[in-house]
């Protein structure tokens, strides 16, 4: 499934299912950011590989987000920026944080910036 458009090379970013350490989960990936285990079984990105914009959907499990959904990814492509909810330990105080492309991670989240809630 196209999600949208990698904000570095602007080729297609293809959400598919994958199963890391027994779970299911997502990863969107720019068609020219691909990996594969190489000799030593270490997961690394194809010579042919010219960009690395891959995100997983487990990507922000540190702070209690379980998922990082298609949409949330398909507003990121689209807007450039997407907000998500994140929760502090034990499911308690929630809070809003942008998300912004990063060309290395995939993803960062914008620390400093505040939200106003509604
Ligand atoms: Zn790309």
């Amino acid at each position: 499934m196209i999600l949208g458009k990698c904000p570095y090379c602007n080729a297609n970013v293809i959400s598919k299912k994958i199963t890391a350490r027994g779970k299911n989960i997502k990863v969107y990936s720019c068609e020219n950011a691909k990996k594969q285990y190489d000799e030593s079984e270490i997961y690394v990105f194809t010579s042919d590989s010219t960009c690395r914009f891959r995100v997983y959907s487990n990507t922000f499990l540190k702070w209690n987000k379980k998922s990082f959904s298609e949409l949330e990814m398909k507003k990121l492509l689209k807007d450039g920026q997407t907000i998500v909810r994140l929760h502090g330990k034990k499911g308690s105080s929630e809070y809003f944080k942008y998300v912004i492309p990063h060309k290395e991670y995939g993803v960062s989240i914008l620390w400093e910036e505040e939200i106003e809630t509604l």
